[in-house]
């Protein structure tokens, strides 16, 4: 049945047939999370509604896992991708480290697990003298450090705390990454990171610094990235630099290869068990023989799939011929549309096999005042009516992570599956908590 195979994500989100109630007919389908169907979700929590598959994301970590079990590695989780403390207590709990570029995120991260802090890798251009200092206080493992400028912020810092940052400088090897260009960051034009030409005389200025610890080399490039090459390429740049560093005498113990490793959010093809080994083929075969601790940073590939955004046709609507679904979620609530251009499968939660409903084109919008407001445009799928349930799928990452207030509208809730049973991790905000810190 392959209009099943092009929209579900096992083991995340499945259409079953229904059984029970009203729709009791083997015909008619409805897309679960692992064991709950949706309808019921949407019914008991209300949409819009973000909902991600706890298997789904262990299964994906577990492929990560067993790519690079033949290196020593620890994965980072990129919090950016999704910051929910419960997310963030379930990668805890299977040994996880963070990756974190904000003192927000830390925050997160500490709440989540405080005994996680010295897995956490800081990365980001524009960390604050607050921002660093909480994190040499709890002790985070490695500083990605971009600038020079920064350097020495950190070596002051450190020694007001008297202790010591240990350091890797982010590098920028000037690789290009076929992706969008607002996610590319290894470009000689970006600001990320420091040019991998500077490397060698910086870390000559780190290593005399008393306060700070030299003790790796990091990059990342970019994130949806989705062919392995440029990755081999960066991290090629990276080993050799990793060599002259020891020939200069740096104790290199870390190569922090950042995230970026992108997800097929058209019609997957490819098992991701296959799409990580292939990729940890690419990575690790420049390091062969450096005996380095491998750091990973994976966010939207491990999160991705596993989340999908529940919402309801508010209307239906026809403007000269255009036809729209005016839906109850909007750009506020999953911004990658407008903002990426990004691709998301939109599905009918229920769906008849016996008798499928017609297909239309139609741009799916949310009620936000802004021609920008659109979750899909020019998109083919089988007409649903006023009150039907639509699922946006693979929102698991930098879906709710950059969900915003706009128009005054309260974020969704959050819902967490896994098996049968379905947790509320983050309720829906009110109207009230918008505003009360004007009040
Ligand atoms: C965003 C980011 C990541 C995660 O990227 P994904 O594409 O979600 O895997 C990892 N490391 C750094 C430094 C980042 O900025």
């Amino acid at each position: 049945m392959n209009w099943r195979s092009e929209v579900e994500r096992p083991p995340g989100f499945v259409f079953r047939k229904h059984r029970k109630g009203l729709l009791r007919s083997s015909e008619t389908f409805i897309l679960h999370c692992e064991d709950v169907p949706l309808a019921k979700l949407a019914e008991r929590y209300g949409t819009p509604l973000y909902v991600y598959s706890t298997t789904a994301i262990l299964k994906r970590l577990g492929a990560f896992e067993n790519a690079f079990r033949r290196v020593l590695h620890t994965i980072c989780y990129s919090v950016k991708a999704n910051s929910n403390l419960s997310i963030l207590r379930l990668m805890a709990r299977q040994g996880c480290g963070f990756d974190v570029v904000s003192g927000g995120e830390l925050e997160r991260v500490l709440v989540a697990d405080r005994r996680a802090a010295k897995k956490v890798v800081y990365s980001g251009v524009g960390k604050s003298r607050k921002e660093i200092t909480a994190a040499l206080k709890a002790g985070i493992l490695l500083f990605n450090v971009e600038s020079e400028s920064e350097l020495w912020v950190l070596a002051d810092c450190a020694a007001q705390c008297r202790t010591v940052a240990r350091v890797a400088l982010r590098v920028n090897p000037d690789v290009a990454a076929d992706t969008h260009p607002y996610i590319s960051t290894g470009l000689r034009k970006h600001k990320f990171g420091v040019p991998i030409g500077n490397a060698r005389e910086l870390y000559g200025k780190a290593s005399s610094a008393r306060h700070l610890k030299v003790v790796g080399v990091s990059v990342h490039i970019g994130s949806q990235i989705t062919d392995v090459a440029p990755f081999a390429e960066a991290i090629d740049r990276v080993a050799d630099l990793v060599r002259d560093l020891r020939a200069d005498k740096h104790r290199i113990d870390y190569v922090d290869i950042g995230g970026g490793l992108g997800i097929e959010y058209q019609a997957p093809n490819l098992q991701f068990v296959e799409c990580a080994a292939r990729y940890a083929r690419a990575v690790a075969n420049p390091l062969r023989g450096l005996n380095v601790h491998l750091l990973l940073e994976p966010g939207r590939s491990i999160v991705g799939p596993a989340g999908a955004l529940l919402t309801s046709v508010i209307y239906r609507k026809e403007n000269d011929g255009k036809r729209f679904l005016i839906v109850d979620a909007a750009m506020n609530d999953l911004i990658r549309p407008t903002l990426y251009g990004a691709y998301h499968e939109i599905v009918p939660v229920v769906q008849s096999k016996k008798s499928p409903a017609k297909k239309e084109t139609v741009d799916v919008v949310g009620p936000v005042c802004e021609s920008g407001d659109f979750l899909a445009r020019d998109r083919e799928l089988p007409r649903v009516e006023e009150g039907d349930l639509l699922a946006i799928l693979d929102a698991g990452a930098y879906g709710m992570a950059l969900a915003s207030n706009y128009n005054s509208r309260p974020r969704p809730a959050e819902i967490l599956v896994r098996g049968k049973s379905a947790k509320i991790i983050r309720r829906r905000e009110t109207g009230r908590e918008l505003y009360a810190a004007e009040l």
